[in-house]
């Protein structure tokens, strides 16, 4: 007897896959031999540090990092990231408890729901925003609720304007600062209410911060635990894959109120079996070898986020250079949506952007693009861009 179908009913819930369009619009274009700049993925495109990658080939050839690793992550891996935060930010993170190491931040972001959240509870999620807050809590079973970032609230969800009722259903919401897809940067006040809610209402706060350490021009974003009181309600998730270009290498770790950390570590134990031991030791040297390559590459993107800027303001835009992250988030022209804009720049001078609407509905009317293609092209996309011709902004 066949099944009536295959696969399960909670893939149906997941929402539809935006890019696919374009994407089968970009695969067309590169098989009739058309050249596509991609700026529509944020990946690095600067190598991981040498330093880093001969600790690799180092402890890769060591037999004693060749078996199941601990689930939990090396003690020294642990340190490491204590040490970074406390040098960072000033915050003291116990080792033990309240640090564990993730593969990405991904991994964590993704099963944090199934480890604190119930079916048919609410999870709070921005929006545009990271796709995995709200598949995330679709795969737990629990329901999303969206938080409209927009411009007039310079892309900082409104929380008064969450209904109470649904506060009172929360038992986790998402921010992410600086922030992806729009740039925007969150102050001390904003995430001082931020936890004050929380706090009020009993919601775990999530803050997925991969971008803390990419900005610009003197700029230190904030981590969540700076603010007093959070790491009572709190979690947060870093990455190693933005700051030490290491995207490829699956490894980052959550952080914060002990229990939490715990039952997150708890879930895991059944999911998977730990990171590579030799790319825990790669981290490890990524954290405790200072913050120069970091800053080399935020002076990159800085130079190229300016070029960008002078290449749309050309065009008649009027964008500032952002202060975090390697994205640019900027308004579509006047007669076309977000898809319709992304076709067209992809059709007129093969520049793949990315159409604001896949991060979510209030991301219609925008666009993201992402700095992260070698000088070299990203040059080349702008003086293709300029060819852009009757634009209205
Ligand atoms: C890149 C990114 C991540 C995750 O990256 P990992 O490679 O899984 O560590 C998480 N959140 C946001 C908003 C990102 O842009």
């Amino acid at each position: 007897m066949r099944k009536a179908r295959i696969g399960a009913r909670r893939l149906d819930l997941i929402p539809p896959y935006l890019f696919a369009e374009i994407d089968r619009k970009v695969q067309e274009k590169k098989r009739a031999g058309i050249d596509v700049i991609s700026l529509g993925i944020g990946d690095p495109d600067l190598p991981t540090p040498g330093r880093i990658v001969s600790v690799l080939q180092e402890t890769a050839a060591d037999p004693s990092n060749h078996r199941y690793a601990s689930y939990f992550g090396l003690a020294e891996l642990r340190e490491a990231i204590s040490g970074w935060y406390h040098e960072r930010s000033g915050v003291e993170l116990d080792a033990h408890t309240e640090i564990l190491p993730t593969l990405g931040s991904k991994d964590g972001i993704s099963h944090v729901p199934l480890a604190l959240v119930d079916p048919g509870d609410v999870v709070l999620a921005p929006e545009p925003g990271y796709t995995v807050y709200v598949t995330g809590a679709i795969m737990a079973g629990a329901e999303p609720y969206l938080m409209p970032l927009t411009a007039e609230n310079q892309w900082l969800p409104d929380l008064e304007a969450i209904p109470s009722d649904v506060a009172e259903r929360a038992r986790l919401m998402w921010l992410n600062y600086p922030n992806n897809p729009t740039a925007a940067t969150a102050d001390r006040e904003f995430l001082e209410r931020a936890v004050e809610f929380c706090r009020r209402h009993d919601i775990i706060l999530c803050h997925d911060a991969p971008y803390s350490e990419i900005a610009f021009d003197g700029y230190r974003p904030l981590t969540l635990f700076e603010i007093p009181g959070a790491k009572e309600i709190g979690l947060e998730f870093h990455s190693l894959s933005k700051t030490y270009n290491m995207t490829g290498w699956r490894i980052g770790w959550v952080c914060g109120r002990a229990d939490l950390v715990n039952l997150i570590g708890q879930l895991k134990t059944n999911i998977d079996s730990g990171i590579f031991q030799a790319v825990q030791w790669a981290a490890i040297e990524a954290m405790n070898g200072g913050e120069e390559e970091t800053k080399a590459a935020c002076t990159v993107y800085a130079r190229r986020h300016r070029l960008v800027a002078d290449t749309l303001n050309s065009l008649g835009w009027k964008i500032k250079p952002p202060r975090a992250t390697f994205y640019v988030w900027a308004e579509v022209p006047k007669g076309y949506d977000s898809i319709g804009f992304a076709s067209h720049v992809l059709d007129e001078v093969g520049v793949n952007i990315t159409p604001g609407v896949g991060f979510g509905a209030h991301g219609e009317g925008y666009f993201r693009l992402s700095v992260t293609a070698p000088d070299a092209r990203l040059e080349e996309a702008m003086s293709r861009m300029r060819k852009l011709r009757k634009l209205t902004l």
